[in-house]
């Protein structure tokens, strides 16, 4: 696979660098419909772009993509002031928000991926209230029962997506999660057939799940949104 791993090239090799990586990407998710006996519409790719400039989310959006991640709000909130001109460009956040951060997301519209709990989602509801939009969540989901890692235990997730529903400032769209690393995407299968089936359970439509490793096999597990970083913009 091409790798794009030089943001300070000048900017029309970027941009081609980029166009060859995404038309690879493109060309991966098809096939995994196709598979799936998916429509390609259904998935969406979001582009991470932690660590990454600004230039390389313009670059990207010129090319097609809509969707762009981010893992700080700081680094959010700064790249949606510089590209305030891309009107239909939708941010994601998709690393762990902190509660002290949160009054600084709610000042412009943002799906977040990591709702992982109730205190969290108090404080969302409280900041989103004075704002008139909504805040679009993925309660993300620690399928591993791994104790340091983030996200809700599995058995806590129907209980935290129905308090949420009483709120008319949260939207819980689907779910999230990340299998343990691994050199082989398979492995991850079963995690994304657990989080499929939780989601189903509760009448969610969305799953947020595949990186650049394995978005394939997400994919062909029901992915509605996979968070593609290095196998787009190089590796970080
Ligand atoms: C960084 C990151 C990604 C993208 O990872 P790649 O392996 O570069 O595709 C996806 N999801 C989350 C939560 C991340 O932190």
């Amino acid at each position: 696979m091409a790798s794009a791993s030089e943001p300070h090239l000048p900017a029309a090799q970027r941009r081609a660098q980029l166009a060859q990586a995404i038309a690879q990407v493109r060309h991966t998710v098809e096939q995994a419909c196709t598979r799936a006996q998916r429509a390609v519409e259904s998935v969406n790719v979001i582009g991470v772009t932690k660590h990454k400039p600004a230039s390389d989310v313009r670059l990207a959006y010129e090319l097609g993509l809509r969707d762009f991640g981010e893992n700080y709000v700081q680094e959010l909130t700064a790249k949606q002031a510089e590209l305030a001109d891309l009107r239909d460009l939708r941010w994601h956040l998709i690393g762990h928000l902190q509660r002290n951060k949160v009054r600084h997301l709610a000042q412009a519209p943002v799906t977040l991926h990591t709702l992982d709990g109730e205190q969290l989602a108090n404080e969302m509801i409280k900041r989103w209230s004075l704002v008139d939009h909504r805040a679009e969540v993925f309660v993300e989901v620690n399928l591993d029962n791994e104790v340091q890692k983030a996200g809700c235990l599995p058995e806590q997730v129907p209980a935290l997506v129905h308090a949420l529903s009483a709120h008319a400032e949260l939207r819980v769209v689907g779910l999230m999660a990340i299998p343990p690393a691994t050199s082989d995407p398979e492995q991850t299968r079963p995690y994304f057939r657990q989080l499929r089936q939780l989601a189903e359970s509760l009448g969610l439509l969305r799953l947020s799940m595949g990186m650049s490793q394995d978005y394939a096999v997400a994919i062909e597990e029901g992915a509605t949104e996979v968070r593609v970083g290095s196998a787009i913009f190089g590796a970080r």
